[in-house]
């Protein structure tokens, strides 16, 4: 049970600061070499700030997408992979963290065993499922692969309660999909129509190297097909799902199992070994109800064929090379990706999945400096202030509202660079030699280790990242912004270069989570992060009335082909850019009014503060993506593409204008600009 971090929001999807002994590579920072001096700032930014990154950047054939985020995942990549294969190749000095992480790590690498034991360390779990007799018995099949990775039917998890945040409860909610989306089954257009006959063709093709006939496979694949889209159209809407409030729905664990009885969920729950609970959240009613049907309509072999699928397509990436290939050949269609990436790539990953706090722990003493989280702690500092005085200047929020803003903007919490407690991994069996073992011990660590958290107070202490990871996150029940070590390296924070640039990179990545705490979603909770209306009935109008304005615009931007941008999922995270973008540059006008000594408003090459400011920011989200790529996140992701991240944003800000000289019917001049935050 991998489980989804559904209360985590990050600054990109999906998933080694100040670097210290690993300097940053050249081409990662900042450099007005980037820059199509060609094109006018004012028609078209993204172009003029990226032009000659673009001409000059492909995107390597192992990637499906191309911009910094991925350029410093590289980077830790090759970090971690250092780390690896000295811990690996053992020798004198090797501890228990080197020994977990090192023999996971030399397993997965083994090619040569995973082709020589091809379907072997599957069949006691695929015997499992088809010992299976009856529909009453199945629930204990589910109940298992759900503790050793994927989640066949429905999902199972542990988050705070939402009316009660310091403390953890159970939750269930819909699942079992195998491709990205409901739209995937749904959708009609020629697209997903494709993308549905390449999924039959995968599943036919592994239930074939499983050992059916090929009658039997293609059956099979309709099978899962027909299960799956059911699935789907109970389903509900990724951008409906964005209100907590269609969510909650606590209930007694009497009333959850009498919900759905063909579930069986009290057995279920035993089978997991959850605590005895008496409440838990049921965050979508009605697909249990629904699916409840589905149990009773089809044959248990048919769930049968069904669940152990989940099981083939979770652990094919690490079964003998055809079912490796089978598997990647569905990702090909899904992104475009064009080659897979190379083996060490796929282990590096696998381990920081498996044992990430054991592979971090190691990595933060390579790369990360006190110095690092000293001048972060400034910065978030400085941008708390800047969103302070934002909000008590708004022109459309009454004092009370404000007020009560004000009390959550304080009580929002910061973590930098790795946690304070690391995780203990010492009941995880790590066996050199065998790698689908090893991946189906680590999941079930991780899944009792989540199982175990319900009904106990919430631990403050805990990451929902891995200290590697490039990226950040706002947390609405914890009321806290994250940032782990692997953000914080250029171009996001670059010690040699000016404020100006760090505040448009870093800068605007600290406003943007703090942002989120009042973005659509985040105003929903208060400072205790209990989902709770804190807003006077006017103020939320007004609210509404100007996030639907920001809704509206990037609505009207074409994603790939012509396919637009879906601007009510993607409604928070531009809410957060736009606030942020805003918030930094009013930071970094009040560090350049306070020094004394002129300096800090200077120009450099030729570039005012504020125009490297919005340059800093461009640089950030430079982006090249493959068109499946780019049609796979209008569907899933509530990010806009890099271009919209940058244009969106400057088009609504007369900051940008000034800096930048533009003039009204210029097409980075917004005729309508939306501003919320
Ligand atoms: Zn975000």
């Amino acid at each position: 049970m991998r489980l989804c971090s559904v209360l985590l929001i990050c600054f990109l999807v999906a998933i080694a600061a100040f670097a210290q002994s690993a300097p940053a590579k050249p081409g990662l920072g900042f450099s007005i070499d980037n820059i199509d001096k060609t094109v006018d700032p004012c028609v078209d930014f993204y172009q003029y700030a990226c032009g000659n990154w673009l001409k000059k950047t492909d995107i390597p054939p192992d990637q499906t997408r191309w911009l910094s985020f991925v350029e410093l995942d590289q980077r830790n990549e090759e970090i971690m992979r250092g780390i690896l294969e000295k811990a690996s190749a053992g020798g004198p000095g090797r501890d228990a963290i080197d020994q977990r992480i090192g023999d996971y790590y030399a397993s997965c690498m083994d090619e040569k065993a995973a082709a020589t034991k091809g379907l072997d360390p599957l069949k006691p779990e695929l015997s499992r499922i088809a010992r299976v007799s009856d529909k009453t018995a199945l629930i204990d099949a589910i109940a298992r692969v759900h503790l050793i990775g994927p989640n066949p039917l429905f999902n199972f998890y542990s988050q705070p309660d939402l009316h009660n945040a310091g403390q953890v409860i159970a939750y269930i909610d819909q699942g079992g999909l195998t491709l990205p989306d409901r739209d995937y089954y749904l959708k009609d257009d020629p697209k997903m129509t494709e993308t549905r006959k390449h999924f039959v063709e995968y599943v036919t093709q592994v239930f074939t190297l499983a050992g059916q006939t090929p009658q039997q496979a293609a059956d099979s694949a309709q099978t899962v097909l027909r299960i799956e889209t059911a699935l789907a159209k109970a389903s509900m809407d990724r951008t409906v799902r964005r209100d907590p409030k269609t969510r909650d729905h606590k209930m007694t664990r009497d009333q959850a199992a009498g919900l759905a009885p063909n579930f069986y969920l009290t057995r279920y729950f035993a089978e997991v070994n959850a605590p005895s609970f008496s409440e838990l959240n049921v965050s979508n009613p009605d697909f249990f109800k629904q699916v409840n049907g589905l149990l009773d309509s089809e044959s248990l072999d048919a769930l049968k064929t069904y669940v152990s699928w989940h099981l083939f397509d979770n652990t094919a990436p690490w079964l003998s090379q055809p079912f490796v290939d089978a598997n990647f050949k569905m990702r090909q269609a899904l992104t475009g990706q064009a080659e897979i990436k190379p083996r060490w790539k796929r282990c590096v990953n696998a381990t920081d999945d498996a044992l990430g706090e054991a592979l971090g722990q190691r990595y933060v003493e390579v790369t990360f400096g006190a110095e690092g989280k000293q001048r972060m702690l400034k910065m978030v500092a400085a941008l708390e202030s800047s969103l302070d005085e934002d909000i008590g200047g708004l022109s459309w929020m009454g004092d009370e509202t404000k007020k009560q803003a004000k009390i959550k903007l304080e009580a929002i919490g910061n973590k930098i660079g790795y946690p304070d407690v690391w995780r203990d991994y010492r009941s995880l069996k790590i066996v050199r030699g065998d790698l689908v073992g090893n991946l189906l011990r680590a999941n079930e660590f991780e899944a009792h280790r989540q199982i175990a958290k319900i009904d106990k107070p919430l631990d403050r202490k805990e990451w929902g990242m891995t200290p590697p990871t490039v990226n950040a996150y706002y947390s609405p029940p914890r009321n806290e912004i994250v940032f782990p070590a692997g953000i914080l390296q250029p171009p996001f924070f670059d010690k040699t270069m000016d404020d100006a640039v760090n505040f448009g990179g870093i800068g605007i990545v600290i406003g943007h989570e703090l942002t989120h705490g009042f973005d659509d979603q985040g105003r929903k909770y208060d400072p205790q992060g209990n989902l709770r209306d804190w807003w006077t009935a006017e103020d939320g109008k007004e609210f509404e009335k100007r996030v639907s304005c920001i809704a509206d615009e990037y609505s009207n931007f074409v994603a790939v082909d012509d396919l637009k941008l879906n601007g009510r999922l993607t409604l928070g995270e531009n809410t957060a850019d736009n606030g942020g973008a805003r918030i930094a540059l009013a930071a970094l006008r009040k560090m350049i009014a306070q020094d004394s000594s002129g300096k800090a408003g200077e120009k450099i090459d030729g570039y005012t503060p504020e125009q490297r400011f919005f340059l800093g920011f461009g640089r950030v989200w430079c982006q090249k993506q493959r068109p499946e790529e780019a049609r796979r996140r209008v569907t899933i992701d509530p990010h806009s593409p890099g271009k919209y991240r940058i244009n969106g944003v400057v088009q609504n800000m007369p900051e940008f204008q000034q800096a930048w000289g533009c003039k009204a019917g210029q097409p980075m001049v917004g005729e309508n600009a939306c501003r919320v935050w």
